[in-house]
Order: C-alpha cells, then structure tokens, then sequence
C-alpha cells in the first residue's frame, strides 16, 4: 500500500533540485482543484507552545509516542531548521507547525501538518491551504492551473506586514526563520523587474495602511478618494499574486466603500470576483462563497445584515 504521507492522487513527495524534498503535481491540476485534506499528527494548545518549556517537550513526546510508526516517520522526516545538530522533535515542530483557528476555542492552537509541512516556499504560491474546522483538517486548494510535475508551493509569510514587503526583506525573515535563500520566481526576477515588483508591493502596503485608517465621518468625496484607492489595492493584491485571503480583505473594503456610495455596478463587480476568489481558497460549496453570492443577489440586506 502507498504511504499516505507520501503521495496522494494528486500529489507525490519527491527531490526537487536545490531544495531537498518537495511535493509535486502528479497531474495537471485546475484553478481552485482540491488537492489534498491534511490531517494533523497532532494538535498543540496555545498554553503548550512556547519557546523554552519543559511542557512542551514532554507534551510533545507524548503525542509522538501515540503515533503509528509510519506517522512518526512522517514526522521524523521533517526538516529541523531551529536546532544545531541532530533533529529534535522541538525543532521539527517549530519549524513546520500551522496556527489553526478553531470554532470552539478563542486561542489559535497549532498543528502538526504531515503533508502540509513538505511544501516548499514561495512569494509568489501555486496553492492555497485554509483550516477546515467542521472536518479537522487543513485543505489545499490549487491557486492556479498547474501542470503535471510542477512544484507546489505555499507562502511561508505573511507578505502583508511591515517588513516582510522587498525582496530583501522577505529573503532575510525567510533565512533567519527557515535557514533557506528564497530564490523563487519573484525574488530571482532579473533586477530592473525586481526593482518594479518591490516597488508596487511597497505601493500595495501602503495603499493598505490608507485604507484600514479610515475615520468614522467621512465626505462622500472622501470615501470616493478612499474607493479609487482600495480598488488600486486590490488590483495589485491580485496582480502580484498575494494570497486569496490577501485579495478577498481587499474587495471587502472596494464592496462596502462602493455600497455606501450607491455605486452599485461597482459592487456587483468586485462581489462576482469576491465570489470566484472564495471559491478557489475555500471550495465551491462553501459559507464563503454563499456570502459573496448573498452581496452580489441581495447587496442591501449583506450590508445591513
Ligand atoms: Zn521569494
């Protein structure tokens, strides 16, 4: 029988030139495809993960133990970037664990995800993975078609934030926390398109901060201003390629700006790419999806409601 946290129907962990091990397409896969469901080894409570104690440790020896033995290869196997020396089970959950959010707790727990774990980064991904919490999984889902043999790819950071914008700086966060040096396709761009592509994430975040410091009264030429400003946003959210998730916070803001303008082409608009986003990160069926189509049906009552 084919060892489950090596290869799926859609996946197989293999060597990839350069980086050590990675997963692979097995066949082409479409936009917004499931790839796989994984399930965690292990799940540790927020109170447990901390850098220096013992508790975890132990917690963590405990978990281990209760593991079949092909799921403690699974674990053994992964890369151990925090610690000098041999693996340890401290190193291998810091470098690899996933905050999930769960309906029932207000803490972000973290978990130990198998096949998750073994994708290697980029800033600029193929997949996106979202935490199921009515099934207790996390699924990937394809971000764009993907041919047979190509490298899936997730992104390790948040490129979101302040400091993680430049290539030099996402290169630096990645080393330090990871022990790699990013060389995918955006940060090997030859350096007059690099230059271009820091300089419109710069824009991108900045465009960001603009929108998320909005002030209770506001013109409506104000919020005109504000309106150009997030579709701007959003368009370079999506034209870089940053996260689904990235993108779909980004419409929100272009939807409700364009609701309280009565723009309502505007906002039919960016809820028909609302909808079509959600359903690449979250799957067709989902309560995502329903919301975005709620907005483009019936755009008065989601704005009240
Ligand atoms: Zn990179």
């Amino acid at each position: 029988m084919a060892n489950t946290f090596r290869e799926g129907r859609y996946w197989r962990v293999e060597d990839v030139p350069g980086k050590g091990k990675g997963v692979l397409a097995r066949e082409n896969l479409k936009i917004g495809e499931l790839i796989f469901q994984d399930f965690p080894l292990f799940i540790v409570p927020s109170a447990v993960h901390t850098d220096s104690s013992e508790q975890l440790d132990d917690y963590l020896e405990a978990q281990l133990q209760d593991l079949c033995l092909e799921a403690k290869e699974a674990f053994w196997d992964l890369t151990d970037s925090k610690s000098q020396g041999p693996k340890s089970s401290r190193g291998i959950y810091f470098t690899n664990c996933f905050s999930i959010k769960q309906t029932t707790t207000v803490e972000y727990p973290t978990a130990m995800l198998p096949i998750l774990a073994r994708l290697n980064h980029s800033c600029r991904p193929n997949t996106e993975f979202h935490w199921n919490d009515e099934l207790g999984c996390d699924e990937l889902r394809a971000f764009r078609n993907i041919s047979q043999g190509e490298e899936l790819t997730n992104c390790y950071l948040d490129l979101t934030i302040k400091g993680r914008i430049t290539q030099q700086e996402r290169r630096s966060l990645l080393k330090s926390g990871y022990g790699f040096d990013c060389n995918c396709e955006v940060c090997s761009l030859p350096f007059n398109l690099l230059e271009q592509d820091d300089k419109l994430r710069v824009e991108a975040f900045n465009l960001s901060q603009t929108c998320f410091d909005l002030k209770d009264s506001l013109s409506s030429e104000e919020i005109s201003n504000v309106l150009r400003t997030a579709e701007r946003w959003f368009f370079l959210r999506k034209m870089l390629g940053y996260k689904v998730i990235h993108q779909l916070e980004a419409a929100e803001v272009v939807w409700h700006l364009a609701m309280l303008l009565g723009q309502e082409q505007t906002a039919l608009n960016i809820s028909r790419e609302g909808e079509v986003l959600a359903g690449i990160r979250y799957g067709k069926e989902s309560i995502e999806v329903e919301n975005w189509k709620e907005k483009r049906l019936n755009p008065v009552k989601s704005l009240i409601g």
